[in-house]
């Protein structure tokens, strides 16, 4: 723990500590909260200043926000979680926006220009990709390149391509990117890499480490980890954060207290709840690999998964959500009348908190020609925190009803 109020060493000793250590203490300062060990929740629009002088030194501050000037700008509960953030990936300084998706759009709208074009994966997630189409308004093209490219993408860069958008493994359908040989050909030319991490968090990839400029979360996922709020982060390198913080500035982002509150909460349990995560989707996945009723199960951490080695390679450990395609012969109507009769699995939208979810999707109504040739119907599962031989009876349930 920091004993000191104002040391900004790693906590411990001389030999920086164990990922599990890191995420009990990191933006946690309790000697300057009198002691108690979780920060105030402030809320508010305006801060006092003592006196002319110290407004003046805030406003010189104006965009390392280090120094509290006004409750748009964000309030020391979020600078604690944007701190631990940015710690945790191995970034210069982060910045929280009101959900995941502000924190997409933020992130792009510090770089681009009329003019300019952008790379956008394939696999993305859908709003990403509804965003990234708007900006044709503004003179700006946005291309969607085949996940699995890796350094081949070179081919499509143009004198104009400002930056590349990575999401891995991909919404959806799970593709696992070739970060590393991606940002290589793209810092060669000056071209900003972003990469959505929300699946991995901050503890199974760390994408600045492999050469990205920008990591974006979802932090409405595992992060605050309960289903109770939504929150976005993007964490930077040093170049790259003033054109980041400026951009949220420009555009009015500020998470709300509560949910900053929430995800500083969330990520000292992170560890746990996602090696139990991790624990429940591989032990389900195997058994969905053997069901007569699935084709093929979408999960990068499975040997055999189409992105295995680079998974092996890159990532720490996975998640808890997981693709699977059904086989061809099952139609709709018993595909609904098998989501109709789960119990455990909520049919929703979202994912992350410690429930088990399935919502149905079909990568073919907006994927380019030849990027989703499976013809079985395909669900997405996370799985939850319940006891794996009830999610197991559960599937079970639901796939007697598919085979009717
Ligand atoms: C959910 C999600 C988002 C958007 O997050 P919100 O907090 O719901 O806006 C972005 N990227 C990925 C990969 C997601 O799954």
């Amino acid at each position: 723990m920091k004993r000191d109020a104002d040391d900004g060493a790693e906590c411990g000793g001389a030999a920086s500590p164990a990922l599990d250590t890191t995420l009990i203490h990191v933006g946690s300062n309790p000697a300057q909260q009198h002691g108690f060990v979780n920060p105030p929740l402030y809320r508010g629009s305006t801060v006092l200043y003592g006196s002319v002088q110290s407004m003046e030194e805030t406003a010189r501050d104006r965009l390392k926000r280090t120094l509290p000037a006004y409750g748009r700008f964000g309030s020391p509960t979020c600078r604690a979680l944007e701190s631990a953030l940015a710690e945790l990936e191995g970034g210069y300084a982060s910045v929280c926006t009101v959900s995941g998706l502000a924190a997409i759009t933020t992130a792009i709208l510090a770089f681009v220009e009329t003019g300019d074009h952008i790379l956008v994966s394939d696999s993305a997630y859908m709003p990403t990709r509804n965003f990234c189409d708007s900006l044709r308004r503004f003179g700006i093209e946005a291309q969607y390149y085949d996940p699995c490219i890796g350094g081949a993408i070179e081919a499509l860069l143009r004198p104009n391509t400002r930056l590349v958008f990575l999401e891995s493994p991909g919404s959806m359908t799970f593709e696992v990117q070739d970060i590393p040989a991606i940002s290589e050909v793209c810092r060669a030319r000056g071209i900003v890499t972003l990469v959505d991490n929300t699946w991995a968090t901050p503890l199974f990839l760390n994408p600045l480490t492999l050469g990205v400029d920008v990591v974006i979360h979802s932090a409405t996922k595992y992060i605050t980890g309960h289903a109770d709020s939504l929150l976005g982060a993007i964490v930077c390198n040093e170049a790259i954060y003033p054109l980041v913080r400026a951009s949220s500035i420009r555009l009015g982002q500020c998470a709300g207290a509560d949910d900053v509150y929430l995800g500083l909460r969330g990520l000292r349990t992170l560890t746990v709840r996602l090696r139990q995560h991790q624990h429940q989707a591989l032990t389900l996945a195997h058994w969905l690999v053997e069901r007569r009723e699935v084709a093929e199960v979408l999960y990068p951490a499975l040997p055999g998964d189409r992105g295995h080695a680079l998974w092996k390679r890159d990532f720490k450990g996975a998640s808890g959500l997981l693709g699977v395609v059904l086989q061809p012969h099952h139609d709709k109507a018993s595909v609904d009348a098998m989501l109709n009769a789960l119990r455990l699995f909520g049919l929703g939208h979202s994912w992350g908190g410690f429930e088990s979810l399935i919502v149905p999707g079909d990568p073919s109504a907006y994927r380019l020609p030849g990027q989703w040739q499976r013809s079985g119907a395909l669900l997405r599962i996370h799985v939850g925190l319940e006891d794996m031989a009830d999610l197991k009876a559960d599937l079970a349930e639901g796939f007697r009803h598919l085979s009717r």
